[in-house]
């Protein structure tokens, strides 16, 4: 029986590592992060404003950045997350998010999928029946896909190198493997692209499974770099599920 995942796995894997110049130094006010003082420092080149006039703590000056809508700063600081335990569904609408973002997937061309994980989707978990139902179709085309690799790989026989007659089976065989399928991806992005994908992915109208896992992603990204991300509001949306709804529109 293959492995069910029921919620995405976020592991962040990189952060910005700031290194303040010697000779502009920022009169620093608050706690803060690499990440957040990097976008803080490009934001004072501008008007070189090092001495802090305001007084403002790296927090309270990028939230007057967000107000003000001047998010180009923010596209300084990236953070890279490891996603797992996510469907191909969801990578086929996470990859739509272009600017700022950088992607690298699991390829299925080259990765066996005899034994893949599936994802249960959010409105079919927890109803024993059309779990069932559900499951019995994911084993089902899991069993195809085994099929189709090993007569496709016969078919294919005339193809010396066998590494390359695999893959030639395997790119055409995953036609049959549902878009449940799990998969992992890396992706990169500036805070500013990151604010985007979130604020439309973690609202009420977004696709539940990509919606959990903009839920989840917020809440490290919150943890990580407040700065950033504070003004996101996480609320029970009417289905009774989370969502979240930002102060600060597309900066
Ligand atoms: C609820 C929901 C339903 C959806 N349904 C569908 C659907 O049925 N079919 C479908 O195809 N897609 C659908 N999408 C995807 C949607 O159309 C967008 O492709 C996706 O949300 C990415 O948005 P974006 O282009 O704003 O993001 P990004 O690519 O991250 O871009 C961010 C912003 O940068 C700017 N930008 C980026 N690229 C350009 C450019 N080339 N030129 C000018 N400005 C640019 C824009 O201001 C853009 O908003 C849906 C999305 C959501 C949230």
């Amino acid at each position: 029986m293959p492995h069910y995942y029921y919620e995405p796995v976020v592991t962040l894997l990189a952060r910005p590592n700031f290194a303040a110049p010697d000779h502009l130094p920022v009169q620093w006010v608050g706690e803060s992060t690499d990440g957040e003082r990097l976008a803080e420092f490009a934001g004072r080149v501008c008007y070189m404003s090092q001495h802090n006039p305001a007084k403002r703590s790296t927090r309270e000056y990028l939230e007057n950045i967000k107000k003000q809508g001047h998010g180009s700063v923010l596209e300084h600081s990236n953070y890279t997350v490891l996603l797992e335990g996510v469907s191909r569904s969801l990578t086929h609408e996470l990859v739509r998010h272009r600017a700022g973002f950088a992607y690298s997937q699991l390829s299925q061309r080259y990765v066996d999928e005899s034994e893949a994980s599936f994802v249960v989707p959010p409105a079919v978990a927890g109803d024993e029946a059309l779990e069932a139902a559900w499951r019995a179709q994911v084993e089902d085309a899991q069993r195809a896909y085994v099929a189709l690799v090993e007569r496709l790989m016969e078919r294919y026989g005339w193809v010396a190198d066998r590494v390359h007659r695999r893959k030639m089976a395997r790119e055409a065989a995953r036609a049959v493997l549902p878009n449940a399928t799990e998969t992992k991806i890396v992706v990169t992005a500036n805070a500013r692209a990151w604010r985007t994908m979130l604020e439309l992915r973690a609202s009420e109208g977004a696709e539940l499974e990509i919606r959990r896992a903009a839920m989840a992603l917020l809440r490290v990204l919150q943890a990580e770099a407040p700065g950033f991300f504070s003004d996101f509001e996480i609320y029970q949306g009417e289905d009774r599920r989370e969502a979240a709804r930002v102060v600060y529109h597309k900066v």
